[in-house]
């Protein structure tokens, strides 16, 4: 075996935590059958213990171990035949050894199956359900590889193991299945109408709409993903901005614009710098260039980003809601 992966392997059997790449964002694992590892996962990261863990699982087979799947049998057969190992999370019931601290006292339990060599190597190797949110400082912008994990929370992980470049960017898709109708509780990669089609019935989208103050998703928060640079979205292609920007500010385009040059000479203040997610427009590059641009621009000491909004559509959705989180602190 890797020396890498037996290391982390090691140390999470030993109650430690560790940085480990999936193909969603950079993750900060720990045991999740272990209640003071998981503890130090919310310390590390200053997550309020309201805010329930995603486990993490090597293949459907591990699911008869920490929930009742079998109460959810054909639905969870067809969405884990269809999109496991992949950026897609399912809400089912929990059996006793999950603690309470990975589900905030919620009798659900929230279950993916990461799609990263190293991720499962580790699963493999360890043999245990690694609970692992996003390995940055809470309300932060979530990595998409290793130096952004270090330029935040790095000092304090002993073990990080590096998988490049995360493929697709962005958190998994969260579907709850235990409801009558199955709901999407949080957008993503895996879009609602391939999970109907999967399942053969309706799915209640998510609805773009920013979640009250108190959310009745469990940790769908207004404000996330945060930079510390004031962010300022404007409308897909619209030149149109709510608030005039202040100081040393940017423009960032969803794709490359066709003429770089009459942008600056239009608008009606002065911006250093145009950057653009892709190239082409092509959404997946941009969910997979999101969270990277945004930190790389919030380190770089502008005082003002101006956001182009993605267009409302497949992964888009899932683009927006991240970016109206971002942005959420600066429009009051
Ligand atoms: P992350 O913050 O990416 O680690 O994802 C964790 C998110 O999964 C939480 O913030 C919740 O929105 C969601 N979640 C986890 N467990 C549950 C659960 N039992 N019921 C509903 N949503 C959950
Ligand atoms: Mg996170």
């Amino acid at each position: 075996m890797d020396t890498e992966v037996s290391a982390a392997s090691q140390e999470l059997k030993g109650g430690g935590v560790v940085v480990l790449p999936t193909e969603t964002v950079y993750g900060l694992a720990a045991n999740a059958l272990d209640v003071e590892a998981v503890r130090k996962i919310f310390i590390i990261k200053g997550r309020p213990l309201n805010n329930p863990l995603i486990l993490h699982v090597l293949d459907s087979s591990w699911l008869k171990r920490y929930t009742h799947a079998e109460k959810y049998s054909t639905r969870v057969a067809k969405i884990t035949d269809a999109f496991w190992p992949g950026p897609i999370t399912i809400i089912l019931p929990k059996k006793e050894i999950i603690p309470n601290i990975v589900t905030s006292g919620f009798d659900t339990v929230a279950v993916r199956c990461p799609d990263h060599s190293l991720f499962r190597e580790v699963l493999r190797a360890s043999d245990l359900p690694l609970a692992a949110p996003s390995a940055n400082p809470f309300g932060y912008v979530s990595p998409t590889s290793l130096r952004q994990v270090k330029a935040t929370i790095g000092n304090k992980i002993k073990i990080m193991l590096d998988g490049g470049e995360c493929a697709v960017g962005l958190e998994s898709t969260i579907v709850d299945i235990t409801c009558p109708i199955p709901k999407i509780l949080r957008p993503g990669a895996i879009i609602a109408d391939a999970i109907s089609k999967v399942l053969g019935e309706n799915v209640i989208d998510y609805h773009t709409q920013i979640v009250s103050k108190s959310p009745n998703t469990p940790g769908q928060l207004k404000q996330h993903y945060c930079t510390n640079t004031r962010l300022i979205l404007f409308e897909y292609g619209h030149r149109k901005f709510s608030q005039n920007p202040v100081g040393r500010t940017v423009i960032l385009f969803m794709q490359k614009p066709k003429n770089l040059r009459r942008i600056a000479k239009n608008l009606q203040f002065p911006i250093e710098e145009i950057f653009w997610f892709s190239d082409d427009g092509n959404p997946n590059v941009i969910a997979k260039n999101l969270f990277s641009m945004l930190q790389q621009l919030d380190s770089a000491q502008y005082d003002t980003i101006l956001c182009e909004r993605p267009l409302r559509e497949g992964i888009g959705i899932a683009i927006d809601d991240r970016l109206l989180r971002a942005a959420a602190k600066f429009n009051g």
